[in-house]
């Protein structure tokens, strides 16, 4: 099979039998997408351009960040909106605009505010104390900094939901300011100018996991006061954004310090963030939290990955729904990206077929019972590196013994058949597998 390269597609293999491969289901009646304003907002004009393409493509939530989270111009902590207590960077209401557009054309719109990384409160005092701190701010002493940005924001504003981004500590060794100290002295009764953590750490002591305890008691404590002015009080949606980093068990990584078991009565939803995770992680990720929650998980995708998203969401069955965002401005372009990926997503059925069925692959007999059930992808398994399921001129040692017990190529064979049968064929390459 010589132009095996071209018709390799290596995808690593986490789809299950009859996967539906439908992430979008659920979400028929519209998407939502992430908006970073330094990204894709210069002019005032934007806004309503950006609206009405959104509104045009269905769109039915926008995620604008109100605050900048990362990077530099604007520095973290510099807001989109007309704040009395912030520095802003436009010299226009970006999150009023938004507002006023998007609910015109019936889009809601949830902010974006980042919380604990904050350049400008850092330097007005709050700043983390520990490794690795610089931009952080310390959850205690700048809580109440932050907070009167949140109530400035759901008090101004008529927003539909917050969400909350980096809402937690640089690293498991943060905060080590003297308030931090102090109060964890006072609640586990040991003496704070005897605390080495980096010991503790390392010896992964019982001192060291109530730290981290109280860590993500702090945070959830901070967490149920928004969620009384937020939810109870204003009835609006809040939401939270977590790394990928703590989605089997909050002591295999504290660094970041919430607890997902912790805060279920808090918010609504949780928004998982891939960032470096591996793509084929996804689904494991969304599964592992769900067992730790039980509210909403959504998940965002960034525009460049789109491609990949049919076969990374046919294993997440516990997503939600998926949040669009990109880091170029949004353009006609961006949308029809989505779309077209979202309408192959919404009709693809899928089988897949494992190396070992293939000994017993009674094709006229499943054929039509797949028909029967709507399938119209088939995806079939060519081997593993040293153990490939199609003939290759001067790999004879790595033919599986499908293709040692075969005359011809039982691969390019059954794709042909399946082919002939009006079947999509995928063809799958384990990577993983020695
Ligand atoms: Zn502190």
């Amino acid at each position: 099979m010589n132009n095996i390269s071209k018709t390799l597609l290596v995808i690593f293999l986490l789809v299950s039998t009859f996967s539906n491969f439908s992430p979008t289901l659920g979400q028929s009646d519209g998407y939502a997408i992430e908006i970073l304003p330094s990204f894709s907002i210069a002019t005032q004009e934007d806004i309503p351009r950006i609206i009405e393409l959104a509104s045009k493509n269905n769109v039915n939530t926008i995620y604008l960040h109100v605050k900048r989270g990362t990077g530099t111009n604007p520095s973290p902590g510099v807001v989109f909106y007309n704040s009395k207590i912030a520095p802003t960077f436009y010299n226009f209401d970006v999150l009023s605009a938004t507002i006023e557009e998007a609910h015109k054309k019936s889009i809601k719109v949830y902010a974006i505010i980042p919380v604990f990384y904050d350049i400008i409160a850092a330097n007005k005092g709050y700043a983390s104390v520990g490794p690795q701190s610089e931009g952080w701010v310390c959850p205690r002493t700048g809580f109440s900094y932050e907070k009167s940005i949140i109530d400035e924001i759901i008090n101004g504003y008529k927003v539909d939901g917050i969400v909350l981004e980096y809402f937690g500590y640089a690293n498991n060794l943060n905060c080590q300011c003297p308030d931090c100290l102090n109060e964890f002295s006072k609640r586990y009764g040991v003496s704070a100018t005897r605390l080495n953590l980096e010991i503790e750490k390392q010896n992964d002591s019982e001192l060291w996991i109530k730290w981290n305890v109280f860590r993500s008691e702090e945070l959830t404590r901070y967490l149920n006061k928004l969620s009384q002015d937020i939810r109870t009080n204003r009835k609006i949606k809040l939401g939270i954004i977590i790394p990928p980093t703590t989605y089997r068990d909050y002591f295999e990584n504290t660094d970041f310090g919430i607890d997902v078991r912790k805060i279920g009565n808090y918010v609504d939803f949780i928004i998982f963030r891939r960032q470096g995770l591996p793509l084929e992680y996804v689904s494991d990720a969304t599964n592992g939290y769900s067992l730790q929650y039980d509210g909403d998980i959504y998940v965002t995708v960034e525009n460049k990955d789109i491609g990949l998203l049919n076969l990374v969401y046919s294993g997440a069955d516990y997503t939600k729904g998926i949040i669009y965002f990109q880091r170029e401005p949004w353009t006609a372009q961006s949308f029809s990206r989505i779309n077209k990926s979202r309408a192959e997503s919404t009709n693809i059925w899928a089988v897949r077929v494992d190396s070992r069925e293939y000994f017993n692959l009674d094709l006229d007999q499943l054929i039509p019972i797949w028909k029967k059930c709507n399938i119209n992808t088939v995806i079939i398994s060519a081997g593993r590196p040293y153990w490939i399921n199609f003939r290759w001129p001067g790999h004879d040692k790595e033919y599986s013994n499908i293709v040692q017990l075969s005359n011809g190529d039982p691969l390019e064979k059954t794709i042909d058949k399946l082919k002939q049968e009006g079947f999509k064929v995928v063809v799958s390459f384990s990577l993983n597998s020695p």
